[in-house]
This record gives C-alpha cells, sequence and structure tokens, in this order.
C-alpha cells in the first residue's frame, strides 16, 4: 500500500507529491487527463506573487508582508482568514529556492506584463515549463504517475480515508490522500446551477468559456461536500475575466485575455457603457470584468479603443474589428448605431483635461456621466477605432473545503487524520472573492508542499501540530 495518494495533476498536487516523496514517503499520483494535457489550469499560468523585502534575483524593490495582506484584504473586500492568507503569504517568501532544486526557472515581468515586476516572479518558459520540470523531478524521485485515471468517488470511514474510486472501478487504497483537483470550474451543469437564471431568463453560465482544463469537473469536490466535509464560500463566486469571445470552450489559456479594457470604454450590446473603466489599475481590475460582462444581456461586452493607445497594452493574439469612424464600428459589431453613439458622444464630452499616465492612478476622469470613468480618460476620437468583443472567461471557483494550517479536510469542524487537501480545492478559504493576480500559485504552491508534509507525516505516525486558526477572521 502506499503511504500519500495524491489526486490531481496541476501545481498543488505535484508540489504535494514532491514534498512527501522528500519525506520519504512512498507516493502514487492520479491524474484525469491523458499525459500531454497533465497539469490541469497551472499549465497555463506565468507567475506567483511573492513576498519580500528586499529586492531578490526576479524582483525589484519590496513586497512586505503587511502590503500583500492588505491587498489581498482589500481585493477579496475582508472575505479571507488572516492567519491562512498569512501562513500563505510568508510561504511565498520562501519558496522559489525549493521550486529551483525542482528545476523551475524564474525571468523578470516582461513591460506590459500588468505591472508586475515588484510583486510576482515569473516562471522561464510559463506555467507548461514549470509542470514538466515538477513532474521530472517527480519521476526522477520515484512518485508514480498513473495518466487518465479521474477518481470518481472516495471511501471514507468516518472522517478517515479509506480508498479511492476511480471512473474505471479501480481502488486505490493508501495510508492518507491528498485531493489537488481543482474547483469546478468546466462543469457547465453546474456552473448554471451556482448561477441561475438573470432577470431576461438567461442561463449566464451558458455563455462561459473556460480558460483552462476541461477535466476539473468538481467530482471530488461534490463527493467531499456529500460525505459531510465543511465548505467555505459561495458557489457563484470565482476568478472570471472578461476574454476574446473568438476563445475556444477550453484551454484557449492566458493569450485570450484582452487587456485594453482601462484604456477605452465597454459597452453592452445595447450600446451602453455599464462600469467604470478606469477604476484602479488593471491588475487588481481584470478579474471583476468576467462577472460585469456575465451580467450583461447575452453575457457579452465590447472593449473599445483609438489609435492613441496602441502599443500601451500587450495586444491580443488576434487583431480586432477596426473601422475609420465609429458609427461604421458600431455596425461592424452589429450594435445599434444611435445608442453606441450617443454613449460615445457622452463619454467624449465628460472627458476633462489631465495629464494622462497609464503608470499611476492619473487625472485623467471624466465628469457628470454615468458611469464616470475615474482614471486614464481620454475623449476616444482617433482613427481608426478597434473593437474586442468579450465573453466571460472562467478561470476556477471558490467554492471550497474548509481546511486548517495542516491542510486537512474538516468534518463538523474536527480535523481528518489521514485527509489532506491543496490548491482551488481549497483557494476559497483565503479568496472569498476579487483576486489580484499571481496569488492562484502562491495559495497552491503554500498549501501543496503542507498538505504533502502533513499527509507524509501523518502516513508515517508523526503527529500534526495544530493551532486553532481556522475559520474566517
Ligand atoms: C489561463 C490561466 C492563466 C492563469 N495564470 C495564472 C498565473 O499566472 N498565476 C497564478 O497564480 N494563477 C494563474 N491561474 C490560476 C491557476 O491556474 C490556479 O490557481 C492553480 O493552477 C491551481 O492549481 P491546482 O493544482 O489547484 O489546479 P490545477 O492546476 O487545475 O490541477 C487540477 C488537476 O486535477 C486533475 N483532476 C481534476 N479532477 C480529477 C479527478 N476527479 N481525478 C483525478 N484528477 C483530477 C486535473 O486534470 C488537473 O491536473 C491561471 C489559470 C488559467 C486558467
Amino acid at each position: 500500500m502506499y503511504d500519500v495518494l495524491v489526486i490531481g495533476g496541476g501545481n498543488a498536487a505535484l508540489c504535494a507529491a514532491l514534498m512527501a516523496r522528500e519525506a520519504g514517503a512512498s507516493v502514487l499520483m492520479l491524474e484525469a487527463s491523458p499525459k500531454e494535457w497533465r497539469g490541469g489550469n497551472s499549465q497555463h499560468t506565468r507567475n506567483l506573487r511573492c513576498m519580500h523585502d528586499a529586492p531578490q534575483d526576479v524582483l525589484v524593490e519590496a513586497y512586505p508582508e503587511e502590503e500583500f495582506w492588505q491587498d489581498l484584504l482589500k481585493v477579496t473586500g475582508g472575505e479571507t482568514n488572516e492567519y491562512l492568507a498569512r501562513l500563505i503569504i510568508r510561504a511565498s517568501s520562501n519558496c522559489r529556492g525549493w521550486m529551483r532544486s525542482h528545476g523551475v526557472r524564474f525571468q523578470p515581468s516582461l513591460s506590459g506584463a500588468l505591472h508586475t515586476a515588484r510583486t510576482n516572479a515569473f516562471f522561464m518558459g510559463g506555467g507548461k515549463a514549470l509542470i514538466n520540470a515538477y513532474y521530472r523531478s517527480a519521476e526522477k524521485l520515484g512518485v508514480k504517475v498513473r495518466y487518465e485515471t479521474p477518481v470518481a468517488t472516495m471511501e471514507l470511514d468516518g472522517d478517515r480515508f479509506v480508498a479511492a474510486i476511480t471512473e474505471g472501478g479501480e481502488r486505490f487504497t493508501a495510508k492518507t490522500c491528498v485531493i489537488a483537483s481543482g474547483g469546478f470550474e468546466s462543469n457547465r451543469a453546474w456552473l448554471r446551477e451556482a448561477w441561475g437564471r438573470n432577470d431576461l431568463g438567461e442561463w449566464p453560465a451558458d455563455n462561459f468559456l473556460i480558460r483552462g482544463t476541461r477535466y476539473n469537473q468538481g467530482a471530488l469536490l461534490k463527493e467531499m461536500m456529500k460525505a459531510g466535509a465543511d465548505t467555505i464560500g459561495d458557489p457563484s463566486q470565482g476568478h472570471c475575466v472578461a476574454i476574446d469571445a473568438r476563445a475556444p470552450l477550453y484551454d484557449g489559456g492566458i493569450c485570450t485575455r484582452i487587456d485594453c479594457v482601462s484604456l477605452g470604454v465597454v459597452v453592452n450590446k445595447h450600446g451602453e457603457r455599464f462600469y467604470d473603466e478606469g477604476e484602479d489599475f488593471w491588475p487588481k481590475r481584470y478579474a471583476i470584468w468576467g462577472r460585469l460582462v456575465a451580467q450583461q444581456p447575452g453575457q457579452i461586452g465590447y472593449s473599445i479603443i483609438d489609435r492613441k493607445v496602441i502599443g500601451r497594452f500587450m495586444p491580443p493574439v488576434f487583431p480586432g474589428v477596426t473601422a475609420a469612424t465609429l458609427p461604421e464600428l458600431a455596425a461592424k459589431l452589429g450594435l445599434p448605431v444611435d445608442s453606441f453613439m450617443r454613449s460615445l458622444d457622452a463619454y467624449n464630452a465628460a472627458c476633462k483635461p489631465g495629464s494622462f499616465n497609464h503608470t499611476i492612478l492619473d487625472d485623467c476622469r471624466t465628469e457628470g456621466i454615468q458611469p464616470a470613468k475615474t482614471h486614464w480618460a481620454l475623449p476616444i476620437d482617433a482613427p481608426p477605432f478597434y473593437a474586442y468583443a468579450l465573453r466571460p472567461g472562467i478561470t476556477f471557483t471558490y467554492l471550497s473545503l474548509k481546511v486548517d494550517e495542516t491542510a486537512a479536510v474538516r468534518f463538523a469542524d474536527r480535523a481528518s487524520p489521514n485527509l489532506f487537501v491543496a490548491g482551488e480545492m481549497m483557494a476559497g478559504n483565503v479568496l472569498g472573492k476579487g483576486y489580484t493576480a499571481g496569488v492562484g500559485m502562491s495559495i497552491g504552491t503554500a498549501f501543496g508542499r503542507i498538505a504533502g508534509t502533513s499527509a507524509a507525516a501523518a502516513a508515517q505516525g508523526r503527529s500534526l501540530m495544530r493551532g486553532k486558526n481556522y475559520g474566517r477572521h
């Protein structure tokens, strides 16, 4: 019998498997996907957010614990567990040495990459290279990996893990288990249930595109909920970005993101603006735009810019719709020209002169219109004009299993002795809503490593150190 069974094959699962193996445990990993699609959403990532008190290799200046914490507090509106969040933040300051020892390489942030040179360490070769490095290291250390092995159900004895049963009916026992099988973002039926119908009778989730893997169906989240595990978070909350409406249903990845929202205006299918496009820096706001578009009729929006801002943002892979005049642009997009022009004329007239500077919260703002644009408000008047249709792109869901600092799954507030959880399966403990770029990998790396350490210790009969610091405060 293996000491540790790890279910999942992304960053959190790999961190858990490597830590458990390094602690001397025998480890089997079960990954739902075929080998060529291994690595879940983690294969699409680019960076992780790291605390540091002084410049560190690829990171400039300092990003102290308190600033990281305040950023998280702000984006989540307080829906976070401070104790667990600070654990993750501190772990982010010293995990890179360990990551390097398993073959991960870092590079400085590129200009245009969401102003992240200070806060985020970029993976050389992206998430795919990180995943491949971890798999290579895991295999070298003797971790056994089975692909195309989706786990369907869990056999428990009260709060104790006994075995995992695969879709194919195979039964895997182990002394301990780490579940790191992602959220339920790829499960359209569950998303539909979570989002319900809007006032127009539409099912918004029917128009969501899934930015990452198709394999995160939430089967084990549902399974654990049925078994009575404690959960945290709202099923409709998640990381949801406005992406190119032409993106494929799955695995469109990072290149489908449209990053010019704060440099122009966004209208809905009636040609009307609906939110302050310049509310804050794009890295702090990009993750609310998926939700904003999801709340619009038909779940579609259109980002409109002009020539002046070309070169100021990372251009999308595919060119937008272009026109020499704004009415022509509206017509090409199939939008009602009259109301589109009313919105654009009102916006252009409301832009007050200021000193445009996209690297600070500048003083270019509108006056006298609703919604206001509070920064970077320049009239859209320099042809050619460009438009990108936007759809909600779901990255990952936040409904999670509740954990303590050992990553143990909890049943009626009692910690399981041998069942642990990491990554998206528990991210909702610190992300009740909102997002700040790179924190998904910080959570998965910190808790993957904790879960692997705990699972190995439990398998080896060592007791786990545990305080009373769980639940939100
Ligand atoms: C396009 C994109 C870009 C992103 N960029 C970043 C970024 O730059 N920085 C950042 O911090 N975060 C980023 N994220 C978020 C990040 O991907 C996640 O926070 C993180 O990867 C979660 O890791 P995980 O191991 O929990 O899940 P995943 O990496 O999704 O792994 C889940 C694994 O479980 C497997 N699985 C699912 N169900 C089962 C089952 N029943 N049985 C067995 N295996 C199963 C899946 O196949 C998959 O391998 C991005 C996400 C996307 C989609």
